[in-house]
Parts: structure tokens; sequence; C-alpha cells
């Protein structure tokens, strides 16, 4: 049995764009920074070439990078007026349910094979004089011929929900992530012309009581690419940070870094390899029970492969589930292609650090 070998480099880029918008409705000229990821992949065969490969995922991200910020669009609303320009929505739109050319034609290739499947098997079923299997081929191909419209008008449907403007002249209500308008400002004694954010009295955020607030730290923070900056506090106990804090779970993603103190490195290390012990020893009892108690095949088969998913098991599974239970946060992706992501610290207060942070960096109030 052949194993391929080799390493899948994974390498990703931040960069961000100024875009400049004239409002539809006030005419008015604003602004606001594009902010996107660039992934690429390079793989390298049997270990070889691996320069070169991590080499071809840097440029692969670069390129991913260069297309989404000449592509892509915000909805950022018009700091005057609060509208959304039609361009942008119609952009979000159109990012709902992707291109359906496949989904269309596979319907219509099913059309083909599908009714031909439910006659046979009817067929087989009610022998004899009727026209069950007639009538359930053709309920068969009528439906995968309409199939194409009912999925086209739900994916209408849902690109309709997409409507920031429902709310005009109201403040809408955008995606998470959405970068906040800028607007230029002249300095009055250099005349030197800079951008600032829009000031907007809808983002100081109101007094929230200690549970809501409690509840956002514990759901996280959204940020955009590049927006999260870790204070110098360690996230466990919010002593003075002295190091960073990484754990690699074998799938090529790159470890976010988080700021601890001594002591809590030392902690997490060794709950890190305590959870991983404890996992391989669940892994190789199980499969010791299986091989021990499946009656099929020889004594010594059993065993072998028994004792090599224990292995493979215990290296790769232990050490990606240890590594998930033991990190201090929680960090997960909001929305892919706009590199929108949320981060919570298992300790609350980090969070509410970075919130406060986030928040500020939108133009709000601390
Ligand atoms: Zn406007
Ligand atoms: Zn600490």
């Amino acid at each position: 049995m052949p194993v391929a070998a080799g390493k899948v480099f994974t390498a990703t880029v931040v960069g961000k764009r100024v875009v400049s918008v004239a409002c539809e409705k006030c005419g008015t000229q604003f602004y606001y920074e594009l902010t996107r990821v660039g992934v690429g992949k390079g793989s390298s065969l049997y270990f070889i070439g691996q320069n070169a490969a991590a080499g071809r995922a840097g440029n692969a991200a670069q390129a991913d990078l260069t297309k989404h910020l000449s592509e892509d669009v915000e909805m950022v609303s018009c700091p005057n007026c609060n509208w959304v320009n039609e361009d942008a929505v119609r952009a979000h739109r159109n990012r709902i349910g992707g291109n359906a050319a496949l989904t269309v034609a596979a319907c219509f290739a099913a059309t083909f094979v599908a009714p031909l499947v439910v006659l046979g098997v009817l067929a087989a079923a009610f022998e004899g004089n009727t026209r069950i299997p007639e009538f359930g081929a053709a309920l068969t191909a009528i439906t995968c011929l309409l199939s194409p419209v009912f999925i086209l008008a739900r994916r209408r449907q849902l690109r309709l929900r997409v409507d920031p403007n429902q709310t005009y002249p109201r403040r809408p209500s955008l995606p998470p992530g959405t970068p906040p308008p800028l607007v230029a400002r002249t300095d009055p004694q250099t005349g030197e012309i800079s951008l600032e954010i829009a000031p907007q009295e809808h983002m100081v955020p109101v007094p929230v009581s200690l549970a809501s607030d409690l509840a956002a730290c514990q759901t996280g923070v959204v940020f955009r690419p590049g927006q999260l900056q870790f204070p110098p506090v360690c996230c466990v106990c919010l002593a003075p940070a002295t190091r960073t804090f990484g754990l690699s779970d074998n799938s090529g993603n790159k470890e976010i870094l988080v700021p601890v103190c001594d002591r809590c490195n030392v902690r997490l290390r060794r709950r890190f390899y305590r959870n991983w012990l404890q996992v391989a020893a669940a892994i190789c009892i199980v499969c010791a029970v299986l091989a021990a108690t499946i009656p099929s095949g020889d004594a010594v088969g059993r065993w072998s492969v028994g004792a090599i998913i224990s292995f493979v098991g215990s290296l790769v599974g232990g050490s990606i589930w240890a590594a998930k239970v033991t990190r201090p946060y929680r960090c997960g992706i909001v929305d892919r292609e706009r590199g929108i992501q949320k981060f919570a610290a298992k300790n609350p207060a980090f969070t509410k650090l970075l919130i406060d942070h986030v928040r500020k960096s939108d133009g709000g109030a601390e």
C-alpha cells in the first residue's frame, strides 16, 4: 500500500485598502478601510522542496489577498444620512447561495437517472398489473425538473433579506465586523488631510447591566483581520504577561499566540500533557477491548490493527483533543470570506479588555 507522505504549507496574509464612497442619497464623500485575509496553500511530496512549497503558498496567499482587496466591498452606511449604497448591498446579496449553476446542472442530470431507478425499484416491489411504477417515475422526473426553480426561488428569498436600507433613515443593522465610516479632515494649520472615524453618537454604548456585559464577554469579541491586539497581560490571570502561549494541533493551522505569565504558562503546558495522556489511555483501552471481544479474524491480526489504531489515534487525535481542551480561549470564524473572526478567552475579564479595544478602534467610547 503506497503512502503519500508530504507536507502542506498554509500561508495567510492580511492587507487593507482605503475605499472611497460617494453616498447615492446625499452625495457625502466618505471612506472606509477594507481589510481582508489572503490564504494560500502549497504542498511538497515526500518532504522534497519544502522551501519552494512554502514560497508557492506565500504567492498564492498574496494573489488571493489582492483579488479580495480589489473586488470586495463592505456595507458601510453614510455618516451623514445612514444610507447604504445599492452596489454594496448587491455585492453582499450575491455572496448568499453562491453560484447555483452546479446544483442546477446536477438536478437536470438527475432527471435522466432518478426516474429509471425509481421505475426499477417500484417495478420489482409491485409486480403485476399496476401503474404505480410509471406514476412514481413520472413524479420523480417532475420533481427533478422543477427543483432548480425552488432552489433559485429560495436563494432569491434569502438574498432579499439582506436589506440594510429597510430602516432608512434610521441607522441600519449591519453584519458583524463592518468597518466604521471615515471622513477626511483638513488640519487648519498645516493643511494636511487625514482620515478619521466619523462621529457616531450611536456607537456610544449604553450603560449595560452586569449580566448582559458578562454575556457579551462569554460570547466573545468579533473582529476584522488585524484588528485584534492583545494587551500585555496574562489572558488567564491578568498578571503582567511575560511570554506567549500556543499549541499546535497538527492541522497546519497557524496557532494564535496569547499572552501569559510564567506561572500560567507552566500550568497550561502541564495540563496539555495530562489531557493528552488521558485521551491516549482512553483510546488504547477502547482498542484493546475491541480487539479482545471482536470474534472475527485471527488474534494476531486483530491485536496488530488495534495497536496501529491506538498509536496513530493517541498521537494525532490525542494531541488535537488535548490542545482543544487546554487552550485558554475559544476562537471561531464568523464570516470566512470577509475574514471576520470571534475570540473569547476563558477568563471573561480578558475578553472585556479586547471588547473595549475593538469598540474604541471602531469609534465608540470605551
Ligand atoms: Zn448620505
Ligand atoms: Zn497568568
